[in-house]
């Protein structure tokens, strides 16, 4: 459906990949499938090259419909081991002043504001303001929107280690309760209450999902007797939204390879755009890969000791120097030259996972990681670091039975070179491969149907323009 032109709407993406990625997508299905001209905020530190491609990219896709304006933030003073909500909060909160004042030079103002997760602060600072609608758009799934919601509902007191129950998903258990979020004492569990009231304030909840996904999730937000008395604005399952490969011009080395390896034999490994490892886990990581006998793509960082998301809100370095081999294990790159490539800091993931030769993806388990590697059909070997990831790995395992993951938790424990062989060759050579590679390829067909003309996400965002536009 497409409204008529000039209907201006306003995006704000927090900093990070993991939000900015699909923010980007989103910016760019409502100005090429719906027509509406878009001004993209993108919370930044300073121009990283990758984020500055994605900005261009999204301008000269749609020429004229999407402006994209930069919001430099300022650093703030927390200790940067502490868990990263807060501080991100403080830098997104810092960009306010120049939002409003670029809000207000503007003569054709934008009617709606869409923020992610991390921005709903702005519904109260600043959309209020302007008199604009408000949407949230939630990068991650609708699990994790009705753990947010139903947060500051909570009464009963949950002690560590008891399942807690959430609508219309399965029991959390374990490593699924994220500490920071949950337990009072903590200042994150305090922000995402607030979170949780602002997006139930807000005029709609976009999600990158789709209907049948979750469906029992999103049904849970229908419900009268329950969910439906927090959840006051309409869901909608929009996705997947996931950042679409640009063809590249040169093709870079890493393709090259890729294109001399066989169908389904590579294993790419990478955390994301912040995970990060300890020294004794990298080592064990290199040893597991090479005991595999399987080949590999692996996005290598410097390890860092107790901070699995190090480089999260924290611009990397590139290896300039050539560093990254002093962490692998003597005789690494020499004993696998034949069988993996090793790139340091940051891969071209999804063109990677586009990729035929690729046969599994040792993932994180980020949101966009995981549709990244649902939309092309790639297995996951599932290791969680951080944010809201174990509860993706439980969904990819148990619900939707496209991955495997190691029997202890990757950011608490050591998982050991065996283990991690294992869990490779489980995916990629034991009758086990074949079931997870059915099912993964059925959600890709799945994504696709929803996502395209008449799909139900495609109708999901075409609701959410015909509000904007009444
Ligand atoms: N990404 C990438 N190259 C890398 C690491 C990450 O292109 O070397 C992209 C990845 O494709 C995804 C995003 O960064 O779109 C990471 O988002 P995700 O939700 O998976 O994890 P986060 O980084 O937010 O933890």
């Amino acid at each position: 459906m497409v409204i008529p032109s000039k209907t201006h709407i306003a995006l704000l993406a927090s900093p990070g990949f993991g939000h900015f990625i699909p923010v980007v997508e989103l910016a760019k299905r409502l100005a090429g499938l719906h027509g509406l001209t878009i001004t993209l905020f993108a919370i930044t530190p300073e121009v990283h090259p990758v984020q500055d491609e994605l900005l261009r990219s999204a301008t000269s896709s749609w020429p004229g419909l999407i402006n994209t304006v930069i919001l430099p933030y300022e650093e703030p003073t927390f200790p940067s081991n502490v868990d990263p909500v807060p501080r991100m909060l403080a830098m997104i909160r810092s960009v306010f002043p120049s939002l409003r004042s670029s809000i207000s030079s503007m003569t054709e103002k934008p009617i709606a504001l869409i923020v992610d997760h991390f921005g709903t602060e702005a519904i109260r600072a600043v959309a209020n303001e302007f008199n604009m609608l408000k949407f949230v758009f939630i990068c991650t799934n609708a699990w994790f929107l009705s753990y947010n919601l139903y947060l500051p509902y909570v009464k009963e007191v949950i002690k560590r280690g008891e399942p807690f129950y959430i609508p219309g998903c399965e029991p959390l258990v374990g490593d699924d309760i994220r500490e920071f979020t949950f337990f009072p004492e903590y200042q994150t569990h305090k922000d995402f209450v607030h979170i949780g009231y602002d997006i139930a304030s807000s005029d709609g909840i976009l999600v990158n999902t789709w209907d049948d996904l979750e469906p029992e999730t999103l049904l849970a937000f229908k419900d009268t007797r329950f969910m439906k008395r927090i959840v006051k604005p309409p869901v909608y399952p929009i996705g997947p939204l996931v950042r679409t490969g640009e063809p590249t011009g040169a093709k870079p080395e890493i393709f090259r390879w890729l294109d001399c390896q066989a169908s389904g034999s590579v294993v790419y490994v990478s955390f994301g755009s912040g995970g990060t490892i300890s020294t004794q886990q990298t080592i064990e990581l290199a040893w597991g890969l090479e005991l595999s006998i399987q080949r590999f793509i692996w996005v290598v960082r410097p390890p860092i000791e107790n901070d699995s998301a190090a480089f999260l809100l924290t611009p990397m370095e590139n290896d300039a120097d050539g560093l990254i081999s002093k962490y692998l294990p003597d005789g690494f790159l020499g004993r696998t030259r034949d069988m993996g490539f090793v790139v340091p800091m940051w891969a071209p993931q999804e063109e990677i996972l586009a990729h035929g030769s690729i046969g599994a993806f040792f993932s994180h388990c980020g949101w966009n990681s995981s549709l990244e590697s649902i939309v092309n059909g790639v297995p996951i070997i599932a290791w969680p670091l951080y944010a809201e990831q174990n509860m993706n790995a439980t969904m990819l395992v148990k619900h939707l039975g496209v991955a495997v993951r190691p029997e202890v938790n990757p950011s608490k424990e050591l998982v050991r070179r065996d283990e991690i062989a294992k869990m490779v060759r489980r995916v990629m050579v034991d009758e086990e491969g074949i079931g997870i590679r059915k099912r993964v390829n059925d959600l890709k067909e799945r994504a696709k149907k929803a996502l395209s003309e008449g799909g139900t996400s495609y109708n999901a965002l075409s609701e959410v323009v015909k509000k904007i536009g009444d």
